[in-house]
């Protein structure tokens, strides 16, 4: 890893070779880009404008570049490319591409992307492969007409979306978290914020978003109207220490979506909440340290003495792996100790027929079953979206 350093992975005391706990309650890194620059169109816009004067505000470098072309971005090798662009902030306009949106299931129905890059340093990134050049964080100045402009889907449900059920009056509900972590460049942009009040003044149009990250005490006030669903991102404490590099601890994202869930009355931002458990990994001793987990969410979303039942959900994703992902993610982490070894794998195709690597069968049957057995358990009336 280049700048960030990840933590070392939790210990396991030696008698027991179960996991010890230690309380890790860091917060995410404040991501400070080293380069600002912003193009000529995206300066034209007025969020566009309101983007550079919090970044001004933060005193930090800015260039605007002669025409929409963002160049400088290439080091000498890919390692030097890798540690230019991701201490690069670009502001662009989105593409008309970006008008038409795709659908996401299972996650929602549409995605709505307000930056694509990501500060965070997840060895495992799933923007590895997917992603067209160097992995600068580009945002999008012309934001507010992308949201206006996704009143046209509301109502319209694209197929495959199992757990949203059928019933055509339901809100047409809308991720922006797929090519960015939306909560760790917030400082910088105001986007989630823009998208959240927006989506508070829709009947039939919900956003979803996900975070690694912590810093949650601006959204609190926000008038989401309850249709903005929160959601923070969980793994195994060891996991999260050795992979998911720049972000907050597992227990900081924790107090993050306690602060969120917490009705207004009590201090809190009153947002329904959800968690995605992602991605999962049978690591050695995989029971203890994802009982672990489960049970410290238990503890840390206990409501029932002060605010009631929650309204929560939950994703579940194995982790996995495709052959042009794998080689983006040893470009960028070469002494990674993520494993992604095919020949313990399952290959499977997808309609394109692109190959990805999932766990085997019979240890994907024995983790699902292990998480739904384990969550039912605990939260019974948080229903588990899906397993992947
Ligand atoms: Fe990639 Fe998500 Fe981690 Fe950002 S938070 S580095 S997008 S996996």
């Amino acid at each position: 890893v280049l700048e960030h350093t990840p933590a070392a992975s939790t210990p396991l005391s030696p008698q027991q070779n179960t996991p010890v706990r230690t309380a890790d309650t860091r917060s995410a890194r404040i991501w400070m880009p080293k380069r600002v620059v912003f193009t000529p169109d995206a300066l034209d816009e007025p969020f566009g404008q309101q983007i550079y004067e919090r970044v001004t505000a933060l005193n930090l470098p800015i260039e605007v570049m002669k025409n929409n072309r963002i160049t400088g971005l290439r080091g000498a090798d890919d390692r030097e490319t890798y540690r230019i662009a991701k201490n690069t902030l670009a502001v662009v306009n989105a593409p008309k591409s970006a008008f038409r949106l795709q659908p996401i299931p299972p996650s929602a129905d549409w995605q709505m992307n307000l930056a694509e890059g990501c500060p965070a340093h997840c060895q495992y990134c799933y923007l590895a492969g997917s992603l067209a050049g160097p992995p600068v964080v580009r945002v999008y100045a012309n934001l507010p007409k992308m949201l206006e402009s996704t009143a046209a889907y509301e109502g319209t449900y694209p197929p495959n979306r199992s757990w949203q059920g059928t019933d055509a009056d339901r809100p047409t509900t809308f991720e922006v978290s797929c090519y960015t972590d939306v909560l760790g460049i917030e400082h910088l942009t105001g986007s989630l914020a823009e998208c959240i009040k927006y989506y508070g003044t829709r009947a039939k149009g919900q956003l979803r978003f996900v975070t690694k990250y912590d810093q949650v005490d601006s959204l609190l006030d926000l008038p989401h109207n309850g249709q903005t669903r929160a959601r923070v991102s969980l793994n195994a404490d060891t996991v999260a220490r050795r992979l998911e590099g720049g972000t907050a601890s597992v227990e900081a994202r924790l107090q993050a979506i306690r602060k969120l869930a917490l009705p207004k009355e009590l201090g809190g931002g009153g947002y329904p909440i959800g968690l995605v458990i992602a991605p999962i990994m049978p690591i050695p001793d995989w029971r203890e340290h994802y009982t672990a987990l489960l049970d410290r969410i238990a503890e840390v979303l206990d409501f029932s003495r002060t605010a009631g039942p929650l309204d929560m959900n939950v994703e579940l994703i194995s982790h996995r792996f495709t052959p042009g992902s794998k080689d983006v993610l040893l470009q960028w982490y070469p002494n990674t100790t993520l494993d992604m070894e095919e020949a313990t794998r399952a290959e499977k195709r997808n309609k394109f027929g692109g190959t990805k690597y999932v766990y085997r069968p019979d240890d994907m049957k024995e983790l699902k079953t292990f998480f739904y057995t384990e969550w039912q358990k605990r939260f019974p009336n948080a229903p588990i979206l899906y397993w992947t």
